[in-house]
């Protein structure tokens, strides 16, 4: 029987796609565009674990305004690549949203599925303001067209691993994003 850890190692880190240097780089600038838009407002950041700490936690240093972090743990059904929109919670907000200003704060956008129900059901709950932040976007896998306010890189329709993101929990640690080889 093969572990997840053994399919993991069977796979290599392949092509380099977004360097350490160009992270550090785009996710200052967006901190800075972000409390630019929300001067004089106090802002809340939902992670998406687990993949969007790592770029949560570098952005939140280049915020300068009131900011505070919640997170939530969503599962989606479907198979290793393709999500397929019927999403789980697989752990809830701490606190209410009411009135406050959310920004999502996603590792990467694929379909756009998981971030169509993040949005409805945050926006269920009567948030001021809900917008999204995403560090990678691959518009080529779009299926459903979404307001995202933030993105960092578009990135061409590769699987993707580092900065956070995964592969059977595997190569979150990697300072960059590199294209996964099977
Ligand atoms: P979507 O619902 O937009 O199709 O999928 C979003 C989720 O699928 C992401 O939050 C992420 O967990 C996962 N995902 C999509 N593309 C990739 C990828 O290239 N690499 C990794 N590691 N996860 C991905």
């Amino acid at each position: 029987m093969s572990t997840p850890a053994r399919v993991a190692g069977e796979a290599a880190v392949g092509e380099v796609l977004v360097t350490a240097e160009d992270l550090q780089r785009r996710v200052a600038e967006l901190g800075e565009e972000i409390s630019r838009d929300y001067a004089g407002r106090s802002l809340l950041l939902v992670g998406v674990l687990k993949g969007a700490v790592f770029f949560l936690s570098d952005l939140m240093r280049f915020i300068d305004i009131p900011v505070e972090v919640d997170f939530m743990a969503v599962a989606s059904y479907g198979s290793a690549t393709d999500s397929s929109g019927v999403v789980r919670i697989l752990k809830d907000l701490d606190a209410a949203i009411e009135d406050r200003d959310v920004l999502i704060v996603e590792d990467i956008v694929d379909s756009g599925l998981t971030l169509q129900y993040l949005l409805r059901n945050l926006g269920s709950r009567n948030p001021r303001t809900l917008e999204v932040c995403a560090l990678l976007t691959k518009p080529e896998r779009r299926k459903v067209d979404l307001p995202t306010r933030y993105v960092g890189f578009e990135i061409p329709d590769r699987f993707v691993v580092g900065y956070g993101l995964d592969y059977a929990e595997r190569h979150r640690n990697l300072p960059f994003v590199a294209a996964l080889e099977s």
